[in-house]
Parts: structure tokens; sequence; C-alpha cells
């Protein structure tokens, strides 16, 4: 009896352990020197944070507009593109306007801060830095920029999601999801209205390195309707015809 909840807990812990990973912020770090790029690839993967290292400037651009990260720490001496350049590039795209960018500056370069910042950074730290600072920026602005992220109860229209307990409750029925259904309702939760393809869906949700045919996400989108509707309530999930689906914000209004 014993062994039996043992195992059972420990198997909870474990999918806990990868519905964080997937869900954990995914941070770009654009550097030319090796030996900084490792140390932060080591202590931002440390801090559970899923990081992705370029080495030039122009490598990062193209990179930026196949994939958005949630954070870019962005040095500015690069070979190919520099880091303010890319900043602009970045700035002047409406899909990245918004996307937080920490730039990397050395001592020589401090009076060029201003510069940066009005180039559209958001943040700036200057080398040499420690990498405890770097990692409270990080946080700060990710908290900043996306405080759904971080917070434990997640709610909408009549929706409620328990990050800590895993619990997922309508009008305060509780809801039983399997694990996709379940990350997929926290993904939507964390950005309610905006309409997600079944690709982003795919990549946000189930990881980018696992190949999934995208009819996968129709699946587990028609699951979480049927749980979540067992009674015929108003759907909460939006069909986009040819874009994808999304929390309906109509949904929030009705439920008030
Ligand atoms: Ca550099």
């Amino acid at each position: 009896m014993s062994d039996e909840v043992d195992t059972g807990s420990r198997a909870e812990n474990s999918n806990q352990k990868k519905a964080r990973k997937k869900m954990s912020a995914r941070i770009m770090v654009v550097e030319d020197e090796e030996a900084l790029t490792t140390l932060l690839r080591y202590n931002l993967d440390a801090e559970g944070y899923d990081v992705e290292t370029v080495g030039r400037g122009d490598d990062a651009d193209t990179r930026l507009k196949e994939r958005i990260p949630d954070l870019v720490v962005l040095d500015w001496m690069l070979p190919g593109l520099s880091g303010i350049e890319l900043c602009r590039r970045l700035r002047a795209r409406p899909e990245t306007r918004q996307l937080p960018i920490i730039m990397l500056t050395a001592r020589g370069e401090e009076s060029e801060r201003v510069r940066g910042l009005a180039t559209g950074a958001d943040d700036y730290i200057v080398k040499p830095f420690s990498v405890p600072e770097l990692l409270a920026r990080v946080k700060g602005l990710l908290r900043r920029a996306s405080p759904e992220r971080l917070a434990t109860m997640l709610a909408y229209g009549d929706l409620e999601l328990d990050r800590e307990k895993r619990r997922v409750a309508r009008s305060g029925r509780p809801i039983d999801l399997g694990p996709t259904e379940y990350r997929l309702l926290e993904f939507f939760l964390e950005h309610p209205g905006r309409v997600f393809s079944r690709e982003q869906l795919l990549d946000s949700v189930w990881g980018r390195d696992i190949y999934i045919d995208e009819r996968t996400v129709d699946v587990h989108i028609g699951r979480l309707r049927k749980l979540l509707n067992p009674g015929g309530e108003q759907d909460p999930i939006r069909t986009v015809r040819g874009a994808g689906y999304a929390l309906d914000d109509r949904f929030a209004k009705a439920a008030e």
C-alpha cells in the first residue's frame, strides 16, 4: 500500500517537473565570446530556463524571424550585425516590438548606454557583470513582461487553474485533465484571447525538439473541450479557421 503511494507521488512529481520545463521561459543569448556564452548558458539553464545561444548578430536576426523567445540577452559588439542594429530591427517588426531585450555593453561603451536604450533595449548591463545580477535582471524583466507566467492561480471567466496544486475547476467544480490537456489550458490561460497556430501550440506545449503531427493538436483540443464542457456549457476555446485556436475573449465576458 505504501509502495503504491510512493510510486504515485514520484510519478506525479516527475510529471510536474516535465510540465514546468515545458512551460519555462525561452532565452536567446546572442554573444560572440565563447567563455561568456558557456557561463550564461550554464547559469540560465540551472535556473530552469530554456536557453539558445547564437554567436553572430546576422544569425540571430535570421533565427528570430523563425522563432521568438521570451527574452533576448544581446551583446553590443557582434560579428555579422551589431547588437544595436539587431535591436533596432527587432523593434521595427511588429512581432518582436515587445520582446524583452537586455543589452550587454563593455565598460568603454557605457557612454553609449543612452543610445542602446533609445534603440529600444529594455535594460542594459555593463561587462564585467556578476551572474546573479544578470539572473535578477532576467527574472525582473520576464515578470514585468508576462506576470501570468509566474502567477500561481490563473483564472479566466469561470475557469480556474491552480499551478501549485495542479487543479482545474470550472464554476468551482473540479475538472480532471490529462497532462497534455492541462498544459494546453495553462498555456491558453497565460495568453487569453490570443490566437495560436497549431505549430505555435506544438512548440510551446509539447516542446520544440519533439516531432508531432499538427493534427495531434486538434485531437487534444477536442479532448480539452469535452472535459471542460461536460454539460454543454459555453465553449471557452475558439477555433479560428485557417489560423488556429484561442481562449475566447467573449467567453470571459459571458461568464461575468
Ligand atoms: Ca562581443
